[in-house]
Order: C-alpha cells, then structure tokens, then sequence
C-alpha cells in the first residue's frame, strides 16, 4: 500500500457508487486515447477518464495560418504503423497530413549542415507532421465504436484510494471507479504520479518554446528545417494544404526564457521579422503568423513507472525537448509495450495488475527511453556550448556524419522510430 494513498475507509464511503473495470486510463490524451484503442476488442473492460469535454467532430480546418492546431506533432514510420494497427490512421491521412522527405539541420555558429533524405534509406518520406487535435479526434472517434471502452468525460480524477488487490478512482463528481490497474495517462503534471508518491528526476530546461503557424514567401521544400542557436533550436516543420500549396509551416522556437518572453510580446510584424532573422530567411519573408503559445520546458524522467496497481504512460513517465520531435513517438511506444502486456496477461487469465506484467512494461521501455532522453540532453548541451574548440568540433562532427553514408543511414532510421 502507497503511504501517501488516502486509507481504505474513505473508499467505503463511496463503495455503494463504485463502477468496477479491469484498466481505468486516466487522461485521454493521444497516449491514453492510444492505449483505449489498443485494448479494444479485448475481453478487458476498460474506462477512460477525461477532465476536459473530449470531441467526436473533426476540428474545423482552413489552408491559412488560423486554420492549423500550433500544436503539431512530428510522427515517426513506427508511430504511422502503431496508428494502423488501431485502425486511425487512415482516418487521420484523410483528414489532414504533411509528409516530409528531407531533414536539414544546421548550426547558426559555424558553416556546417546536415541533411537527411528518405530517399537515402529507400523509404516514402521521413515521416509526418500531424495537428494534434486530428490524432485526438480520430482516436475518439474510434474509441467510442468500441464497446468495451466507456468514457467518462468530462471527469476529472480527485484522488486513488488503495482497496486491497485494486484501486479505487474517485472522480470530482463524487462517482467511484474501481479496478486492478490504473493507467496514468494525464501529462506532464500527472496528478497521479504526484498522489502515489512517484519520483522523478527533472530539472528546467531554462527554454520555453513558442509555438505558431506562419506563412513563408518561399516554398518549404517538403523539408523539416531546424537552425541551432546560441539560445536554442529554431524549427520549422512544413504543413501541406489543400491545394498542396507549400508556403505553412508550424514553427516551434526554444529560447531563453527572457527572450521568449520579449518574443511573445512583440506584435506580429515585429514578430516575423525577428522570426525570419532568427532563421536567417531560408524560406525569405514571413508573411503571417497565426495566435502565439509559449511553453515552459522542462526535462522530467519518472524513476519508476509503475508501482502496485498503477503504471505511467506517455508525458505522465517523461518529458523531453521537443528539439528532435520524439515526445509523443516515445510514448506511442509505452503504450504499444503495455498494451501487448495487457493483452498477453488476458490470454494467460493474468490480473492484469499482477507485478510481473507491469514490471514487463517497465523492462521493456525504461531504457530506451532514458537513452532517448540522454540523447536529447547532450544534443541541447552540445549546440549551446559558445566553447570555440566545442564548435570546432560539433561542426567538424556534422560535416563527419554528413559524409559518413552508413551512419547517417543509421541515424535516420533510429530517428524514424526503427
Ligand atoms: C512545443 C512542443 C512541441 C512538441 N513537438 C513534438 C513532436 O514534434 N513530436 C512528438 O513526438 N512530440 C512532441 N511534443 C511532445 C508531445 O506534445 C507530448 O509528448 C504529448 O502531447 C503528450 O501526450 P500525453 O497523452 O502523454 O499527455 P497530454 O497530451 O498532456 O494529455 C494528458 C490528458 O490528461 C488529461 N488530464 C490531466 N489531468 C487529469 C485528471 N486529473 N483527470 C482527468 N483527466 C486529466 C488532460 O486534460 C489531457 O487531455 C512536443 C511538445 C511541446 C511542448
């Protein structure tokens, strides 16, 4: 039993009300949204609980800069295929979906790029640029075809309450939930990883990211740009519209915070132009910038994700830069491990609580997702080093792996989620 749980009799108070499951997801999220779908079909019983109104109805959708969701995610190949097997992603590539071919990487101090090609490991494209609230929506949509799955929403979580071999979810509606396992899929803030005394290693990134959509005047290329700074990452990620013009992208700048601030003040014309200088005009003019989002970032890695009755999933386990877009793909992938450990515990009549299937889980993901997170830590620590023999070498290094085929093969399909 967690120490810092509420006791068991506060649960009695409440047992008369309790609606009993095998998985209470807790955020639907795209991490917790997935993990619905993924148990779909299943003999297991399953709810998810959701604190804001989730929506059935596609997003309205214009081809100029107020018609995209600013928060955008970069899916990898192995995020696409986990989407096909829920049977989503064909709904989201009907929707709206930008494909990108071509990488193109370099630092604002010094004369060295990279790029990377789909090409140059036979494959279609790199990946795509989706708008968050599309992956959502098709997600629910498919969420609420299942009849195994019951939402609940908009609900929120007030506290879990240990009850011997399960937990008890009491809502702020005063309804009670109970079950065997509690999937915490409610963010970067999960209340649950904070109740069940979870902990963590973070530490502030000292960035925020501001994120927008704006127009260029020269035409993205089908390419995801992204320029080094001395204060952080500059990204451009290309939108496709409608009429397959290429002049959207949704841009995600990472900078100090002071600048951040400065930036979000400034009015849009001011905007643009320190926008187009910070990029150095690689796609000339920025003719219009959609409504601004500024983010505070913050690195944040759960020692454990699970612990008796709970596992963590998605931004609830761990938070990293968006500089290489992997936020999201990692946390597709806890969700594809704890789903086939669920569903594997199913067919062996397994609680799907017992601790040898979440400690599966946990096996199964924590590494690679703390290389992940190491990765993206030293990338960042690198590029912000002003050292000029550290620049030396980090240009001469991309120069390097530039040329160096094999390698940079390698690192395009790591980076494609292979
Ligand atoms: C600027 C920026 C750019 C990014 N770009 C990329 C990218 O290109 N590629 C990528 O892979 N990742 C990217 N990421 C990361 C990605 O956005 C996150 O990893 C992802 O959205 C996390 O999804 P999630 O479902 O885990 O959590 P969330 O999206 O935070 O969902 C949590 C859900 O839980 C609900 N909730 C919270 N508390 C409760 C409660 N008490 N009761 C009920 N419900 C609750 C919330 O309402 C929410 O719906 C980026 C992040 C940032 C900040």
């Amino acid at each position: 039993m967690q120490e810092n749980l509420a006791s068991s009799n506060s649960s009695n108070r409440h047992s008369k009300f309790t609606l009993a499951f095998d998985v209470i997801i807790v955020g639907a999220g795209i991490a917790g949204s997935a993990l619905a779908c993924a148990l779909g079909d299943s003999s297991l019983k399953v709810a998810i609980v959701e604190s804001q109104q989730p929506s059935l109805d596609w997003p309205e959708q214009s081809d100029n800069v107020t018609g995209f969701d600013p928060r955008v995610s970069a899916l990898t190949a192995a995020s696409e295929n986990f989407l096909t097997e829920l049977n989503v992603w064909q709904a989201i590539a009907e929707r709206r979906i930008s494909p990108y071919q071509f990488m193109h990487v370099w630092d604002a101090d010094g004369t060295a790029s990279i790029d990377f090609s789909a090409r140059e490991v036979n494959e279609p494209r790199l990946g795509h640029i989706v708008e968050n609230r599309i992956i959502v929506t098709a997600l629910m949509q498919r969420i609420n075809s299942l009849s195994n799955v019951q939402i609940i929403a908009p609900s929120s979580l007030d506290k879990i309450i240990d009850d011997g071999d399960k937990k008890n979810v009491l809502l702020e509606d005063g309804r009670c939930l109970s079950a065997p396992l509690i999937v915490a899929a409610d963010g970067a803030r999960s209340i649950i990883r904070e109740q069940a005394g979870f902990k963590t290693r973070e530490w502030d990134y000292d960035h925020h990211a501001i994120v927008a959509t704006v127009e260029t005047e020269v035409s993205h290329q089908q390419t995801a740009w992204q320029r080094f700074l001395p204060a952080g990452p500059l990204a451009f990620l290309p939108l496709r519209t409608s009429g397959d013009s290429e002049n959207l992208c949704s841009i995600v700048w990472s900078t100090l915070p002071e600048e951040a601030k400065e930036l979000m003040a400034q009015d849009d014309d001011v905007f643009a132009a320190s926008l187009a200088r910070a990029f150095e005009s690689r796609l000339g003019e920025i003719k219009s910038v959609s409504r601004r989002f500024s983010f505070p970032l913050r690195q944040r890695h759960a020692v454990d994700y699970i612990k008796p009755g709970i596992a963590l999933v998605g931004d609830a386990a761990h938070t990293i830069h968006p500089l290489a877009g992997q936020g999201i793909n990692i946390g597709l992938q806890d969700v594809q491990v704890l789903a086939e450990e669920l569903l594997r515990a199913e067919q062996r009549q397994l609680s799907v609580g017992h601790s040898s299937v979440l400690s599966r889980y946990q096996r199964r993901r924590k590494g690679d997702n703390l290389m992940m997170m190491v990765t993206m830590e030293g990338f960042k620590r690198l590029f912000a080093e002003p050292l000029l023999p550290v620049r030396w070498l980090r240009n001469s290094g991309m120069r390097w792996v530039n040329k160096t085929k094999p390698l940079k093969n390698k690192i395009i399909r790591q980076a494609m989620g292979f």
